[in-house]
């Protein structure tokens, strides 16, 4: 394993990077690609960035993030590739087979289910967002944080944190998002353009969505879910039903929230959080998918979103059982 300031000496010998992040990117997914991007492009580095399906509107506020391409379309030779936010290369779907084997891959992720698939790997599950990593491996390189980097960044820490809320807010998060407000990030910009700045359709669907909230018996694990027909008919894609799956977490007593999304054909993406001692990561885990402890995610292979519940609810009650 690597740490920040090998990293930093490791990115110093090469030219050309491809920097890359996860599909159906997150504030931390293309906030740290473009801090990272506009780091090394001030240290005279050439950069392209990728993301798979391309970044959701709520994002496009970004600095430089009209720079950010689909597979298809990274062009030009890169000499080391940085994989961000991604536990594994599946993440990053088409993106891999465009890095030549012989080019050196460096992951850099938070997640705890990491698999460790880079030639150098800088993992750091105790940071709450990527974004902390990219600021430190910046800081050493000695390169200056100016405006752009700052809110690219701290957006990158703000949105994993839930703006500071979250339980991997730590004393080290907020010292880094106070420097990044010194060098030059407005936090009420942020939050307004990530958390209150929605289209009506994203907000009726919300509407929708909301009506298919449900709890199990014992009240410990809540639910809701989104129909695939019901995107088409609000106007909506994938990406801005970010954030939904906080509604069943709200539930008084809940310890298990899911949001299960009907998303390519015969394929369910699940998306998890916990309130307690309950592992998400692990769950996630038990069907190919990854995470923190307290927000996960997967997909699973079922025909309907009730096979897909009933098939992740029983892996939620065997495992309670056990830690029982
Ligand atoms: P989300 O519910 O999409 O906000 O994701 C919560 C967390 O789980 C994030 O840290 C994601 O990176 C991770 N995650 C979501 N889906 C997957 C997946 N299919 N495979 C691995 N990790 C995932
Ligand atoms: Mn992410
Ligand atoms: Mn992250």
């Amino acid at each position: 394993m690597e740490s920040h300031e090998d990293i930093a000496r490791i990115l110093l010998r090469y030219r050309a990077f491809l920097i890359a992040t996860h599909v159906l990117p997150d504030g931390d997914a293309i906030g740290s690609t473009l801090g990272l991007g506009f780091g090394l492009q001030k240290t005279g580095r050439r950069v392209v960035l990728s993301c798979p399906g391309g970044l959701p509107d709520s994002l496009s506020f970004l600095p430089g993030s009209n720079r950010i391409v689909t597979p298809d379309r990274i062009s030009g030779e890169f000499d080391a590739a940085v994989i961000l936010d991604s536990s594994d290369l599946d993440r990053i779907e088409g993106i891999a087979s465009r890095i030549p084997s012989g080019v050196p891959v460096i992951n850099v992720d938070h997640h705890v289910t990491n698999k460790m698939f880079g030639t150098y790997n800088y993992v750091d599950p105790g940071a709450a967002a990527v974004g902390e990593q990219v600021y430190r491996i910046l800081t050493a390189m000695r390169v200056p944080v100016d405006r752009d980097m700052a809110t690219c960044l701290f957006t990158a820490v703000g949105t994993d944190s839930g703006f500071f809320r979250f339980s991997n807010t730590s004393p080290t998060t907020l010292r880094i998002a106070a420097r990044l407000v010194e060098k030059g990030a407005e936090p009420f910009r942020i939050s307004e353009q990530v958390y209150e700045t929605k289209t009506l359709g994203s907000l009726k669907l919300l509407g929708r969505v909301l009506d298919t909230l449900q709890t199990d018996e014992a009240g410990k694990v809540a639910w809701v879910e989104v129909r695939r027909e019901w995107l088409s008919e609000f106007g909506v894609d994938e990406g801005q039903t970010e954030g939904f799956v906080n509604y069943p977490r709200m539930v008084k007593g809940v310890e298990v929230a899911l949001l299960f999304r009907e998303s390519a054909e015969g394929k369910i993406r699940v998306g998890m959080r916990s309130r307690g001692d309950f592992d998400v990561s692990a769950l996630a885990e038990a069907f190919n998918g990854g995470g923190h402890s307290r927000a996960a995610g997967c997909s699973v292979e079922a025909t309907s979103l009730e096979d897909a519940r009933q098939a992740v609810l029983r892996k939620v009650y065997e495992m309670m059982a056990a830690a029982r």
